[in-house]
C-alpha cells in the first residue's frame, strides 16, 4: 500500500475517464462483449449501454490484466464486457470494477 495504491485519486479519476470513453465508443460502434481482449474474454454479444448498472447485462469495463498479477490501473487495455460476463471472468482475480454510469 502507500503511494502506489490503486485507489489513489489520480489513478481512479483517470480510470473513470477511460471507462466513460470506452462506454461511449461501445455505444457508437456497437462493440461486442470482450472486444479487443487478447485473452479472449467475453461472450461476443452486443452490449446495451443504456441498461441500468444493476442489470446483469449492463456495460462494464475491465482490464485485460488482473491487478493481482501486478497490473497497473492506467495504461492497460480496457475491455467492454457484460456485467455478468465480467464477474464470471473475475472469479479468481482481485479486480476493481466500477459501473460507468
Ligand atoms: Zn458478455
Amino acid at each position: 500500500m502507500g503511494s502506489r495504491s490503486i485507489r489513489d485519486g489520480k489513478g481512479h479519476r483517470a480510470y473513470r475517464r477511460l471507462q466513460a470513453a470506452l462506454k461511449r465508443r461501445t455505444k457508437a460502434q456497437s462493440l461486442p462483449c470482450g472486444y479487443g481482449s487478447p485473452s479472449g474474454w467475453g461472450c461476443g454479444e452486443q452490449i446495451d449501454t443504456d441498461l441500468p448498472h444493476t442489470h446483469r447485462l449492463s456495460f462494464t469495463a475491465d482490464h485485460d490484466q488482473a491487478l493481482a498479477n501486478g497490473g497497473r490501473l492506467v495504461g492497460q487495455i480496457l475491455i467492454p464486457m457484460h456485467k455478468s460476463c465480467n464477474s464470471r471472468k473475475s472469479d479468481n482475480a482481485v479486480a476493481e470494477i466500477w459501473a460507468a454510469t
